[in-house]
């Protein structure tokens, strides 16, 4: 097939997600052919770098020949089982180096296949411990600004009205705190969080949130010390903590995991993305064993977890799975990011020069910063998309936030190359 004859069967049968599908009367869907490392490719032969790793799921570049091997030495073995009642050696494998890399409080492991579907499953099961302690807590406790998925559950603890606004009628009960704007708002925001508990503590199951960067709500980097404390109140109320690091484990915060840099151990950690290196979609729950404990009893309805996805656990999505945490094992990448993401800092800061950028942030891997004194209606975060489409390179901002978050095989040229892109696209816009 060639770009015309694609282009003219997506549009006839594919209804893209998170798109306006109208926007795209004039702006072409970018069909591609192939990708390697951090470029992806049309079927003209052009190459965009990828700077948000496919919506934050890719590590190791596209095509990574290491995953491959392993991923093609798995399909020749088992492609799937069904999870329950059975079981195989990639999960197990996975299970038992994804509990030795995290500390104890995260002990064992409940599987699904997407990142809002493993919110759901933390949320239901901390309703459900709760009710098996005989409490009915029905509510569950949010940060403002944050996000979760787009599911109904995931969509009502998240706070991103732009998802949410349409869907509030049909949401369930959520309570939202502030999340500090900035580290002079901690404390406002630890009181805000104190009245909530005092009012509402013993109706609440969990708080959840988005450890150290609210990707989805605009790249928002926050204090740790807050989440130390909050979690701290939140646990002496008996009410759980469910981290959501499903954009932000397997090392974007800097660390493999967020929670390291806040010195506590959540309840539930929910990881996904890039879990499987942007391969397979997989999602984990990990949670403490007093959570298992509830649960194990002789088979009753109300105490058995009943929940499952067709392709909860799926082998191949595990051999990728293994293959990323050998990758993080033997190439040193915690220690690379931090020289990498040193460099890019300093190439990022050269858009100081412009007077509507501003707040350019970073944290680990992820880096943002915002354009700002437009008009309201004026779209510049998608004319900087069209532009940098044309210089091949892929950014794809959220709002006038535009963000970098690249796979970690990036280079030093590429981030050179991206940035000049960044100039040259910055001075063509005017106010
Ligand atoms: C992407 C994301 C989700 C949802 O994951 P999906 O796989 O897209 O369902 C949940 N929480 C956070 C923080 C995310 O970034």
């Amino acid at each position: 097939m060639n770009t015309k004859e694609i282009l003219n069967l997506d549009i006839k049968s594919i209804w893209h997600p998170c798109t306006q599908m109208k926007d795209h009367e004039k702006l072409p869907i970018v069909p591609i052919k192939s990708g390697k490392g951090v470029y992806l490719y049309d079927f003209e032969g052009k190459s965009y770098i990828d700077c948000v790793s496919s919506w934050w799921v890719n590590l190791f570049g596209h095509s990574n020949d290491y995953i491959n091997s392993k991923l093609k030495e798995q399909i020749d073995t088992l492609e799937h089982v069904i999870l329950a009642g059975f079981t195989h050696q990639g999960i197990v494998e996975l299970s038992t180096r994804l509990i030795g890399l995290t500390p104890k409080g995260l002990d064992k492991c409940f599987y699904a296949d997407n990142g809002s579907s493993a919110v759901e499953v933390a949320l239901k099961m901390s309703y459900h411990a709760h009710l098996l302690d005989g409490k009915k807590r029905f509510k569950f406790l949010s940060l403002s600004n944050s996000y979760h998925g787009e599911t109904i559950g995931a969509l009502s603890v998240g706070s991103v009205e732009l998802y949410k606004k349409t869907y509030n009628p049909i949401l369930i009960e959520c309570i939202t705190t502030p999340v500090p704007k900035n580290d002079e708002e901690v404390d406002f925001a630890l009181t805000k969080l104190k009245e909530v508990l005092d009012q509402e503590g013993e109706n609440i199951s969990a708080f959840i949130l988005e450890p150290l960067i609210q990707c989805a709500g605009g790249m928002h980097i926050y204090s740790s010390v807050y989440i130390k404390k909050a979690v701290q109140m939140c646990q002496e109320r008996d009410i759980y903590v469910i981290f959501d690091e499903i954009a932000v484990g397997f090392g974007r915060s800097g660390s493999l995991f967020a929670y390291e840099q806040c010195d506590v151990v959540p309840d539930f950690l929910c990881l996904s993305k890039g879990i499987t290196a942007g391969y397979m979609p997989l999602s984990v729950v990990m949670m403490r064993d007093q959570i298992y404990q509830k649960f194990y009893a002789p088979y009753e309805e109300q105490k058995a977890f009943l929940h499952s996805h067709s392709y909860t656990g799926n082998a191949l999505a595990c051999a990728c799975a293994n293959a990323t945490l050998d990758i993080f094992e033997n190439q040193n990448i915690i220690e690379k990011n931090k020289k990498l993401s040193e460099y890019i800092v300093s190439v990022m800061k050269n858009l100081n020069e412009f007077d509507f950028v501003a707040n350019i942030r970073h944290k680990g891997m992820v880096f943002a910063f915002d354009l700002i004194g437009f008009l309201p209606d004026r779209r510049v975060g998608l004319e900087v998309f069209e532009a940098g489409l044309k210089l091949g390179i892929l950014l794809r901002p959220l709002g006038n936030t535009i963000y970098f978050m690249p796979p970690y095989v990036i280079e030093h040229h590429h981030i050179d190359y991206i940035f000049d892109s960044l100039k040259t696209i910055l001075k063509q816009i005017k106010y």
